[in-house]
């Protein structure tokens, strides 16, 4: 199969050809097409597999499929992740495949100054890329307003829910607009992982690779 066959934006396979990617790995194979028919997944991938391009892309496709909204912009889409590395590397992934699109992201993590993540998120983003402890802080604080959220996804939820995060993401999940597709990526399958699946998943699609 080639990327051609996926039904994403002449933007985004500029992005994927300028990244050198001869063809999709298997997880982007059997997640692009679910994700871009807006069904909810659950998916067993580790680091390695190519993830990130494979719940980034469709997600980049999915907001340019609707009319852009105006200035200044409500994030869209919310992908949280476990640690500063990941949530940085996730958001680096989001800017290099959708770097030909009209589209804006914002990262937020614990550990460095709050305010200059405050400042940052009052000029608009289309998509936001979180860990759990700093987006909650965020959200008491009202700097960030998650009503517009129509796409999340839960990267590493394993790793989230053995770093303690399971109350926050909770938290999270329940100030979000009911209608919205949710991707959910863990490494491994435990009870927990099944249970958060169940509550929060809507007829998934189950992708393992
Ligand atoms: P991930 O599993 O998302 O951490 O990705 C692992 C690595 O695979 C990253 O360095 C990506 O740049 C790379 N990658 C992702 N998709 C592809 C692809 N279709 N072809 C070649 N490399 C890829």
């Amino acid at each position: 199969m080639s990327f051609d066959q996926l039904d994403l934006s002449p933007a985004l396979l500029q992005a994927i050809a300028e990244q050198g990617y001869q063809q999709p790995t298997p997880v982007q194979e059997q997640a692009i097409p679910v994700i871009l028919q807006g069904r909810d997944i659950l998916a067993g991938a580790q680091t390695g597999t190519g993830k990130t391009a494979g719940f980034t892309l469709p997600l980049l496709q999915r907001l340019l499929n609707q009319p852009q909204p105006r200035k200044p912009r409500s994030p869209r889409a919310l992908i949280l992740a476990p640690t500063r590395e990941l949530a940085m590397q996730v958001y680096q992934s989001v800017r290099t495949y959708g770097k030909h699109a009209p589209l804006f992201a914002e990262v937020v993590f614990g550990g460095v100054n709050i305010n200059t993540q405050i400042k940052r998120l009052q000029r608009g983003a289309d998509i936001l890329v979180a860990t759990p402890g700093r987006l909650l802080d965020l959200l008491y604080q009202k700097k960030v307003d998650l009503a517009q959220i129509q796409l999340l996804v839960l990267d590493e939820a394993d790793r989230m829910l053995d770093m303690g995060f399971i109350k926050d993401i909770r938290k999270i999940i329940d100030g979000l607009p009911a209608r919205r597709q949710n991707l959910l990526f863990s490494a491994t399958y435990s009870k927990e992982i099944k249970v958060l699946a169940e509550q929060i998943l809507h007829d998934p699609v189950e992708v393992a690779v």
